[in-house]
C-alpha cells in the first residue's frame, strides 16, 4: 500500500525552521520529520500568495496557465479549467481515496478530493502573551477530523489525505492588532528573537518602485511602517509562537498515523504555500517581492520509501510535488505538467534536484493594484522584473543570499543582467506566458509620497497610521 499524508502549513518560511538553519524556533514535530526525512534545501513557490500558489501546486501549472492570478473570489471565470487534470483528479481516477481537511483557497483546484468541512474550536491559549488566535481555532478542528479519518475512516483503498493547516498565517492578524506598536508581552528582552541580518540594508532606493511603495499598496506593510526594532522583534516572537502552535497539531496527526497502524505504508510530505517576510528588508507577510523569506518554503518528505536523514541540494518548485507523488504511487498516465519528479532524490538515487532553474510570478493581491512580475532563479543568480518600466533586480545567490545588493543597477553587471533577461525570456516563450504584453494598472494615489517606505507619512501616504499613533502616545 502506498498512502500519502500531505501536511500543508500556510505562510511557513523555510528560513524559520531548524532544518534550514534557524536556531530560535521550537517545532519538535516538524524537526522529527526533517531529522528522519529528506530535506529539499531550495524549494520555491510559484507565487508568494495563497490562492495562486495553491491552484498552481494542485495542478503543477504556473499561475498564468491556471489563470488563478490573485486572491479574488472571482477571477472572471466560474470553475477551475476542466482542461487541467488536478492532483485530486489523477489520484481518485487511480483508485485513491482523496480527502482534504482544512484551509482551501484553491479556486476549484481541489477537484477530485472529498472535501470535509471544518469549524472553529475555541480552546485554552497556551501562551497568554499572544492574544490573537483566530486561525489556531480552525487548525484544532482540522487536526481532530484528520485524526478521526486516519484511525476510523481510511478504508481498504490507498489514501491521499491532506491536512491543510492555517498557521502560522495567524501572524497577519497579529500585525493588524499591533499596528500601533506591540502590546506588552511581559517577557524579557533576551527572550525576543534577534532581527535578521538583512533587516537593515543599504540600497532600498535601488529596488523597483513597486517594492519601495509597498507601504502604500500592501495593508499589512502599512501597519508596520511606524514600528521600531522592538516591535519587529515582538512580531518575530509571535511568528515563532504560531509555528509552535501548528507544530503541536502536526504532532497529534503524526501520533494518530502511528496509532492507526498505517505509518509504514505512508509517505509524508510537509510544505507551505509560501513564506513570510520575517522582517527581512523590513517586509512582513507576503506580497509581490520575490525575496527568499517569502518565496523559499520547506519541502520535507519522510516515511514509506523515503531514504531519510538526507539533504537534497539544487532547485525544486512546488510544481514538482504533483509528478513526484505520481511517481511514488506508480501512476504513469498523467499528462506532462510543468513540474518534474524528484522521486529519485527521495529514494536516495540522487542528492541533487534536476531543475536547471525555478520561476515564480506576481500579478495582484485582490484590490486592483496590478503590477505583473516574474522571478527567474538558477544556482548563481536571482533575476526579477516588474512590468512597470521593466524595473529589475539581480542578486548573487552564492555570495549574497540575504539579497542585500541589487546588482541590476550596477554597470559592471550589464552582461550578466543581459544573460538573465534572455533566460527568463526563453522560459516565458517555452511556457506560453503573455507576461510581456501585460500592463501595470493602479490608482496613482499609491505613489504620492517621496520614494522609499521611510517616507510613508502624512496625507500622501495611503493608510498612514501616524496620526493615530500620536493619539495613542
Ligand atoms: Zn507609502
Amino acid at each position: 500500500m502506498k498512502n500519502i499524508l500531505m501536511i500543508i502549513c500556510d505562510q511557513l518560511s523555510a528560513t524559520a525552521l531548524k532544518a534550514y538553519g534557524n536556531d530560535y524556533v521550537k517545532a519538535p514535530n516538524i524537526d522529527s520529520l526533517s531529522d528522519n526525512g529528506v530535506i529539499f534545501e531550495n524549494a520555491y513557490t510559484s507565487c508568494p500568495l495563497c490562492q495562486p500558489a495553491r491552484a498552481s501546486f494542485w495542478s503543477s501549472k504556473y499561475p498564468h496557465q491556471t489563470k488563478v492570478l490573485s486572491n479574488l473570489p472571482d477571477q472572471g471565470f466560474d470553475t477551475f479549467s476542466t482542461e487541467i487534470e488536478t492532483l485530486g483528479d489523477l489520484f481518485s481516477k487511480n483508485g485513491y481515496d482523496c480527502v482534504h481537511i482544512g484551509k482551501r483557497h484553491d479556486y476549484g483546484a481541489l477537484r477530485g478530493f472529498k472535501i470535509m468541512d471544518y469549524e472553529q474550536i475555541k480552546s485554552e491559549r497556551d501562551n497568554p502573551a499572544i492574544t490573537v488566535n483566530y486561525e489556531t481555532f480552525y487548525d484544532e478542528d482540522t487536526t481532530k477530523k484528520m485524526i478521526h479519518y486516519l484511525k476510523e475512516e481510511a478504508s481498504a483503498n490507498p489514501f491521499l489525505a491532506v491536512a491543510d493547516l492555517q498557521n502560522p498565517h495567524n501572524i497577519c492578524s497579529y500585525i493588524g492588532e499591533n499596528e500601533l506598536g506591540h502590546k506588552d508581552f511581559g517577557i524579557n528582552e533576551d527572550e525576543l528573537p534577534p532581527l535578521p541580518d538583512n533587516y537593515n540594508f543599504d540600497d532600498a532606493l535601488n529596488r523597483p518602485e513597486f517594492i519601495q511603495y509597498m507601504c502604500c499598496s500592501h495593508r499589512r506593510q502599512s501597519q508596520t511602517i511606524h514600528w521600531g526594532e522592538d516591535d519587529f522583534r515582538h512580531y518575530l516572537y509571535a511568528y515563532y509562537h504560531y509555528i509552535g502552535v501548528v507544530d503541536k497539531q502536526i504532532g497529534k496527526i503524526l501520533k494518530a498515523l502511528e496509532e492507526s497502524g498505517k505509518k509504514d505504508d505512508t509517505m509524508i510530505v510537509l510544505f507551505a504555500d509560501h513564506g513570510e517576510g520575517m522582517a527581512s528588508h523590513r517586509l512582513v507577510t507576503k506580497y509581490g517581492a520575490f525575496y527568499e523569506e517569502t518565496n523559499r518554503v520547506p519541502l520535507i518528505f519522510s516515511g514509506n520509501n523515503v531514504k531519510g536523514n538526507r539533504k537534497v541540494d539544487g532547485l525544486v518548485s512546488l510544481l514538482d510535488i504533483y509528478p513526484t507523488l505520481a511517481d511514488y504511487a506508480g501512476i504513469t498516465t498523467y499528462k506532462k505538467e510543468e513540474g518534474i519528479s524528484q522521486y529519485n532524490q527521495i529514494i536516495g538515487e540522487s542528492d541533487t534536484a534536476d531543475n536547471e532553474y525555478v520561476s515564480a510570478q506576481w500579478y495582484d493581491e485582490y484590490d486592483g493594484y496590478i503590477v505583473p512580475g516574474r522571478m527567474y532563479l538558477d544556482k548563481d543568480y536571482k533575476y526579477t522584473v516588474y512590468r512597470e518600466d521593466n524595473s529589475e533586480e539581480l542578486f548573487d545567490m552564492k555570495n549574497d543570499r540575504l539579497e542585500n545588493i541589487n546588482l541590476a543597477v550596477k554597470p559592471e553587471y550589464k552582461n550578466i543582467l543581459e544573460q538573465y533577461r534572455e533566460k527568463l525570456k526563453n522560459h516565458i516563450e517555452k511556457t506560453n506566458d503573455n507576461f510581456f504584453s501585460l500592463k501595470s494598472e493602479y490608482d496613482k494615489k499609491y505613489r504620492q509620497h517621496k520614494p522609499g517606505m521611510e517616507n510613508h507619512t502624512g496625507p500622501n501616504a495611503v493608510l498612514d497610521y501616524s496620526e493615530r499613533l500620536k493619539q495613542k502616545k
